[in-house]
């Protein structure tokens, strides 16, 4: 039978995402509530590997739940990537007694925990930190509504200078490898094309509508293209478009970093917090190497491995809506 877990440590990493603290508060306050000893461990694997850990208390979560970032700082640890590495963190983990750890990253943060588990027996619960929704298991990830408000509101403003001088604006959203935030953002300003790269790109029929545009009126044209689109960013986009309509007023904006800070919505808070104290109820029932996610507003658990693996699809049908809602 599995040991009680008595001390839990909980970390960030991998890229950061809005709604990370409000997820920290809750492992910590749900921790404490339960009895159990709470470490926050700094920058992620690398705080882990250097021993840089600290017991928290309920007022070192105070007035986090607003802001964006992590108080516990993030970061990518290539020494974690190796057995010595993991080996050192580990003996720093029994140095403090932790015996449980909370994760709170990406996929790259899910295959950490999973190697590092199986190699020291140590239970880990993933929970899904990330604005690119790009991971199985789970409707959402803690970051991607916040992510995804913060692109629809600089595109709105986007549109308005767009359409004062009747430009054809080409707005690139983050996502990795994921259309999501091009997905919903541009679904939600209106976009006349969004690029992503779950489906093929066609860029020639694009182009067809745009000439046929341009005969009609001034090109006034929102399109929205994914980061990790398989024809490319906006640079690319741009140069195709400008070669095969020279006469159009073509603009770019990488809204960039801007998608990732900021304070989390109330969405993301809800869902943080509820995966945060499920992350902990885990560790207590003896679950371990699992992801919390959220699946129909319902708590589900994946294994991490299967959280790593799999991706999201995104139905051609919502590619159809865009069609018929911006023509
Ligand atoms: P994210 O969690 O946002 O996907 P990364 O892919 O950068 O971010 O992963 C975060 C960290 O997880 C890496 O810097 C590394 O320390 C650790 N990690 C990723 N993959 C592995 C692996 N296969 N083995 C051990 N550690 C890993």
């Amino acid at each position: 039978m599995d040991k009680k877990v008595r001390n839990i440590g909980v970390l960030t990493s991998g890229g950061d995402s809005p709604g990370m603290n409000a997820a920290i508060r809750a492992v910590v306050r749900t921790g404490l509530y339960h009895g159990l000893g709470v470490f926050g461990i700094m920058r992620g694997y690398a705080g882990m590997i250097e021993d840089d850990i600290k017991e928290m208390d309920g007022r070192s979560v105070a007035n986090i739940i607003q802001r964006g970032g992590t108080i516990l700082k993030t970061a990518r640890s290539k020494d974690f990537m190796e057995f010595e590495g993991r080996q050192k963190a580990f003996a720093n983990l029994q140095k403090h007694n932790i015996d449980g750890l909370v994760i709170i990253g990406g996929d790259g943060s899910f295959r950490g925990a999973q190697t590092f588990s199986n190699e020291f027996d140590i239970p880990c619960i993933g929970l899904p930190g990330t604005i690119d929704k790009d991971i199985s298991g789970s409707d959402t990830t803690i970051g991607f509504d916040t992510a995804v408000n913060t692109a629809v509101q600089a595109i709105d403003k986007i549109r308005d200078t767009m359409d004062a001088h009747d430009r054809l604006f080409i707005v690139e959203v983050m996502g990795r490898d994921a259309g999501y935030i091009a997905l919903h953002s541009g679904i939600a300003t209106g976009a006349e094309n969004i690029l992503i790269p779950e489906t093929k790109t066609d860029m020639a029929g694009m182009i067809e509508s745009l000439t046929e545009k341009e005969k009609r009126k001034k090109l006034v044209n929102l399109i929205v293209v994914a980061e990790g689109d398989e024809f490319g960013g906006s640079a690319e986009v741009a140069k195709y478009v400008k070669e095969k309509l020279p006469t159009a007023d073509v603009r770019v904006c990488v809204l960039g970093h801007i998608q990732r800070g900021g304070s989390p919505t109330c969405e993301d808070r809800l869902v943080a917090s509820h995966m945060g104290y499920y992350a902990v109820e885990s560790l207590l029932l003896g679950r371990k190497n699992v992801m919390v996610g959220v699946v129909n507003n319902k708590i589900h658990y994946t294994p991490l491995d299967k959280a790593v693996k799999e991706k999201q699809k995104i139905g051609q049908e919502w590619m159809k809506i865009v069609k018929i809602l911006a023509s």
